[in-house]
């Protein structure tokens, strides 16, 4: 669409889904799969390595019309979801502004903000100096036309995502189902007292499953965790910053610092075979593994009572990533209807996630 034919809108043109580069596939089939039970047809627009996915409506439909059935939160690999509503080609590098701000007016909304983006590419980055310095005149303009208003939160979030300074989508996020974070990528800074990177991992997933509040309420002290496949310690180092006492499994050495605490007793054992002779609040788990066999692990800890809460890593080095994560998924699940069983699974590929995506489960009912 050009900047000319772009004005007469109203309504959405396409679902803009962020995503790691080299995950479009992944991103892609997912929200095919979603959107396969809708009565709004569409089709995929992607390409590889362009760290973004469309699925373009072939008639724009309203944002009712999608509203409760297709939700941010269920999407595994998908890192924001944008509700898109024209694409603009050719902006003029002089006057960039009085382009956009009948485009914008268009939508026919009032937003809490403006964010402007690109993909998570190597490609793409060479656009943020440019992000950065036009936001602040873009955003006086937007304010000035009564396009924003920053003390409703509760308004959605205006999206300017570039893939070129002359080329961008316009589109808007329900802040009640969309990722908090710009370009859907949370800014977590390293610990430094922490034993490895990957707990930045674990910090993530904290955030995202459970959030700050169910952060405090379900991990503090008293609690108890095992940590399968712990070492060098950075999983464990999360769980003890919290207070927990951390039963710590790998035949690999755990941080001496994290040992000095007293809250970890380290065990040279194999994770797939060991079990707590006390059921446990948490358990977390970032062995290095076939998926279905972690799947099928942590399947039985719940099942078994073992642990009411458990994050870990499925590891996808495969072609078929996006068919191996359902086939774990599933297998899960019949596990636990098998006896009977209700627990809340979700999976999600993290920012700082590669290779791989998080689980988080809890079982619904949490009695020991
Ligand atoms: N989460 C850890 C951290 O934050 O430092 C990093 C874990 S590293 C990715 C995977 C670990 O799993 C390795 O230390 C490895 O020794 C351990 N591991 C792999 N298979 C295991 C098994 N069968 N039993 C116990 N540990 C295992």
């Amino acid at each position: 669409m050009t900047a000319l034919d772009s004005r007469a809108i109203g309504g959405i043109a396409a679902l803009l889904l962020y995503c790691r580069a080299g995950f479009e596939n992944e991103c892609a089939k997912e929200v095919a799969q979603c959107m396969s039970s809708q009565e709004t047809p569409g089709y995929i627009r992607s390409k590889p390595q362009a760290g973004y996915v469309e699925w373009v409506f072939h008639e724009r439909v309203d944002s009712a019309q999608i509203d409760g059935q297709v939700r941010f939160r269920d999407f595994i690999f998908a890192r924001q979801l944008i509700r898109a509503s024209s694409w603009v080609d050719g902006l003029p590098a002089g006057d960039r502004i009085s382009v956009l701000l009948p485009v914008i007016a268009s939508v026919g909304i009032k937003f809490s903000t403006v964010l402007l983006e690109t993909a998570d590419t190597n490609e793409a980055k060479e656009l943020s100096t440019f992000c950065r310095q036009f936001a602040k005149p873009l955003e006086q303009s937007l304010r000035a036309a009564g396009l924003i208003e920053a003390s409703d939160a509760t308004l959605p979030r205006l999206h300017l995502f570039f893939t070129g300074s002359a080329r961008v989508c316009i589109g808007w996020s329900d802040p009640a189902d969309s990722s908090p974070w710009p370009m859907g990528i949370p800014r977590l800074t390293m610990p430094r007292q922490a034993p490895s990177r990957s707990t930045l991992k674990l910090a993530e997933a904290l955030q995202w499953f459970i959030g700050d509040y169910e952060d405090r309420n379900l991990l503090h002290e008293g609690n108890t965790a095992v940590d399968l496949g712990a070492a060098p310690g950075g999983w464990t180092w999360q769980l003890v910053r919290r207070g927990l006492h951390v039963t710590a499994v790998d035949n690999g050495p755990i941080s001496a610092d994290l040992l000095a605490t007293g809250n970890v007793d380290h065990l040279r054992v194999d994770g797939f075979r060991y079990r707590p002779r006390h059921p446990v609040d948490w358990m977390v788990c970032d062995m290095v593994e076939q998926p279905i066999r972690i799947a099928t692990l942590i399947a039985d800890w719940l099942a078994q009572r073992h642990c009411t809460h458990s994050i870990f890593n499925l590891k996808l080095p495969m072609k078929k990533r996006y068919d191996e994560v359902i086939r774990c998924r599933d297998a899960m699940q019949q596990r636990w209807s098998e006896k009977r069983m209700r627990c809340e699974l979700r999976f999600k590929h993290l920012y700082h996630d590669r290779e791989e995506i998080t689980g988080y489960v809890v079982r619904a009912d949490r009695s020991r």
